[in-house]
Formats: C-alpha cells, sequence, structure tokens
C-alpha cells in the first residue's frame, strides 16, 4: 500500500534545509568536507555561547526535568517583559508573553490559530520561508510583497497596499531581514503600520536579528508604531545569544487584546497542547537578556561578525556578474546574478551544481519565495579567512558555469 503524504503539505516548502541537503550529506559520508553556508547556525562556526547562559542552564537542571507552564517559566516571561518596557512598549504583562521551543514552533502557533482556508497574510519576498509554509500549512494563502533591491532591499508601500484583499487577515514583516540583511527605518515602518491600521490588519514582526546591525543602523521594534493595532512580536536566543540548538524563543503580544479574546484563547490551546517549551532552555532567558551583551563585540569595529560582512559583501561584488547589497544586520548575503552574464532557468540546479564541484552549500533565491532564479543566499558565520576562500571558489565556480 502507499502512504501519501497529507494534501495539507503540498504548497509547503522549506528549501534551507531542503532535497539538496541530502546531497550534501551523502557527499560527507563519502569522506568530502562541506562547508555549509545553508543555514543561521552559529555554533559550528566557533561561537560560543554566554557564560552565564550555560550557568543558568546547569545551576537548575537538577530541578528543570518536570513538565512547566504552557505559556513559559514566570521568571522567563518577566524578564521578556522588562526587555520590552526598556524598549518603550507599554502594559505589557506576563500573561502577554509566550515561550516557545524557538521562534519556529510560535510561528507556526500564530498562523495555525489564526487562519481559515482562503485567508491571505502578507509575507515579503524575498522571506525566511517558514512563515510563507506556515501560512500554508495552516490553510491560508501568502500573498508576497515585493522588496526592491534597487531601494536597499525596501518593500514597496504601494506594492503592499495593491495587494490588501477583503481576505487579508495579518502583514509579516522581518526586520532585520533574512535573507537581504536589510534593517527599515521608522519612516518605512510607520508606513507599514499605517496601512495595517487603515486594512485592520494583525502586525507579525519577526525580530530575531535585532541586536546583529552593523555600521549606522538601528533597529525599532514595529509594535511602537502600533499601540493601537494587535501586534505579535517575535525574537528568541538563536542569533544574538548563539544558542540556536537550546531551541528558546518567544512571542508577545501588544495593543488592543480586548478585541481579539477568541484569538488568544486559540494560542493559549495550541501552548497547552504542545505541553510546555523545553524547560532547561527557558533558564537561559533571564540571564541572556539580563546579562552581558557579548553580541557588541562582534558587530562592533574590530568584531567578527563585522569583518566577516565585510569581507563576503566586498568578495562576492569582485565577481564578474554578481552584485550584492551591503546588509545592514543580520548572518546573511544575498548577491544577485546578472541574468545578461549568468542565464540560470534553475537556480536549485546551480546550488547542487556548486556543491557537487566546490563543496560549498548555499542556498537558492527561490527557497526565499523569490520569484526569478537570479540569487542565492550564504552564511557570514565562518571567519574572514574561510569565507574569502568560499566566495573565491563560487567566483571560479561561476567564471565556467553554464546551463544547458
Ligand atoms: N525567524 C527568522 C527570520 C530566522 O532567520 C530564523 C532562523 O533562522 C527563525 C525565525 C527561527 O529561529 P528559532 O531558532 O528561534 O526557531
Amino acid at each position: 500500500m502507499q502512504v501519501i503524504q497529507s494534501s495539507k503539505l503540498a504548497n509547503v516548502c522549506y528549501d534551507i534545509r531542503g532535497p539538496i541537503l541530502d546531497e550534501a550529506m551523502r557527499l560527507e559520508e563519502q569522506g568530502h568536507r562541506i562547508l555549509k553556508l545553508n543555514t543561521g547556525n552559529p555554533a559550528p562556526f566557533g561561537f560560543e555561547a554566554p557564560p552565564e547562559i550555560l550557568q543558568d542552564i546547569l545551576r537548575n537542571l537538577s530541578t528543570a526535568h518536570g513538565y512547566g507552564d504552557s505559556k513559559g517559566l514566570l521568571a522567563a516571561r518577566r524578564a521578556v517583559v522588562m526587555h520590552y518596557e526598556d524598549r518603550g512598549f507599554e502594559e505589557l504583562t506576563v500573561d502577554d508573553v509566550y515561550i516557545g521551543n524557538g521562534v519556529s514552533e510560535l510561528i507556526q502557533m500564530s498562523m495555525q490559530a489564526l487562519l481559515d482556508d482562503g485567508d491571505e497574510v502578507l509575507v515579503p519576498a524575498p522571506d525566511y520561508p517558514l512563515w510563507t509554509a506556515s501560512v500554508s500549512l495552516a490553510g491560508g494563502t501568502a500573498v508576497h510583497y515585493r522588496c526592491d533591491e534597487q531601494a536597499d532591499w525596501y518593500p514597496d508601500l504601494a506594492d503592499i497596499e495593491a495587494k490588501v484583499t477583503d481576505r487579508t487577515r495579518g502583514i509579516v514583516v522581518i526586520n532585520p531581514n533574512n535573507p537581504t540583511g536589510a534593517v527599515y527605518d521608522d519612516e518605512l515602518l510607520r508606513g507599514l503600520t499605517d496601512i495595517a491600521r487603515r486594512h485592520n490588519l494583525i502586525v507579525y514582526s519577526d525580530e530575531i536579528y535585532d541586536k546583529i546591525l552593523y555600521d549606522d543602523a538601528t533597529h525599532t521594534p514595529t509594535a511602537l508604531f502600533a499601540p493601537d493595532l494587535l501586534c505579535l512580536t517575535f525574537n528568541g536566543l538563536s542569533k544574538a545569544y548563539r544558542v540556536a540548538g537550546f531551541r528558546s524563543g518567544w512571542m508577545t503580544i501588544s495593543g488592543p487584546k480586548e478585541h481579539a479574546r477568541s484569538y488568544i484563547e486559540g494560542l493559549s490551546i495550541l501552548a497547552n497542547m504542545r505541553l510546555c517549551a523545553n524547560m532547561p532552555a527557558q533558564h537561559a532567558i533571564a540571564a541572556a537578556l539580563g546579562g552581558r551583551q557579548s553580541i557588541k563585540d562582534l558587530i562592533l569595529p574590530g568584531g567578527r561578525l563585522l569583518e566577516q560582512r565585510d569581507a563576503a559583501w566586498k568578495l562576492l561584488n569582485d565577481i564578474p556578474g554578481v552584485s550584492c547589497v551591503k546588509p545592514k544586520g543580520a548572518l546573511y548575503a544575498f548577491p544577485r546574478l546578472d541574468p545578461k552574464v549568468h542565464k540560470i532557468k534553475d537556480d536549485a540546479q546551480l546550488v547542487l551544481d556548486l556543491l557537487k564541484q566546490q563543496h560549498i552549500f548555499v542556498v537558492q533565491g527561490t527557497g526565499f519565495n523569490w520569484p526569478d532564479p537570479d540569487h542565492f543566499r550564504l552564511v557570514t558565520l565562518p571567519r574572514a579567512e574561510e569565507l574569502t576562500d568560499a566566495v573565491t571558489r563560487i567566483g571560479t565556480f561561476l567564471d565556467g558555469y553554464k546551463q544547458p
């Protein structure tokens, strides 16, 4: 008997760990060393966990083996409330905070609790593809608003507004952006939230890279422009605190919650159904938010992440037919392959060929719901020397690359 997957998965796609990863693992089994530039996972590149996080987890480990509150450890939720109070949020309480097994789980819950078949959510293109996948899995339709490479990857507000229909329920903002590295200014966030206000949309703001900013970039939480709108803000420990494997993130609900009682009840049902988030890792949250913000050492002048961003950006732009907007935040570069120089019809094939020929694993741009096969994403996590070598090899590969 053939066992066939659910039709719910028909439009669900997550290429960052897609079929090309299977080929990368096959090559590794054959003894090849693969440089994995596909996931924003700091640990394998020598980034250590902040010591206070490890200490607090270890100190609490012997009493963290039971189930806990579905919404999360009180001390962790308090720390999240204090963190956002410092950033200017008003009237947030511990009841408005949900702790999850990474932001990933909370993104999925937020869409499952919201959408009926045919409902629409505005999602950026390119996007972090979990958003589109979560909308689809929940029965909704992701309607992509295009970010403009010529405008530092800012979205066009008129394009967003033109895509609102009577089925649109929410708008997703990813700031700083994965994969483009764009960081939005106040004017853009005000414009986005004005659209949400005009059309009664819920705002979903994914701010997991809010502390990974380069040059003069500053980050403002979207919710500060929308105290009168229901706004869900997502963040966690995976990136700024480099502990992605602990799977620890949070979601806050701000704005007029009295109009969203049923939705919030739905979120609580889903939180109850998954019992609770991993308890030991929840002890890391207060330690992280209240501890030394060592991410600053990595992004300020002389910092490793800044140097790596600079090296990748410069070397990518040195490759003939490749251009890359300078990322202002996050951990990625999203270069463009000039279609006049590199005639790519299938960017997944391009990425597979790069993997086979150079043993470098990047992700195709269409994997981020970018419509054209003319981009790819690499992580800027390896040390500058290793990145220099990798980008040079990508240039060599592209030099002779022709698709049939
Ligand atoms: N949101 C964005 C924009 C991301 O880039 C990622 C991971 O790469 C996530 C969410 C998921 O993070 P977590 O590890 O907290 O599940």
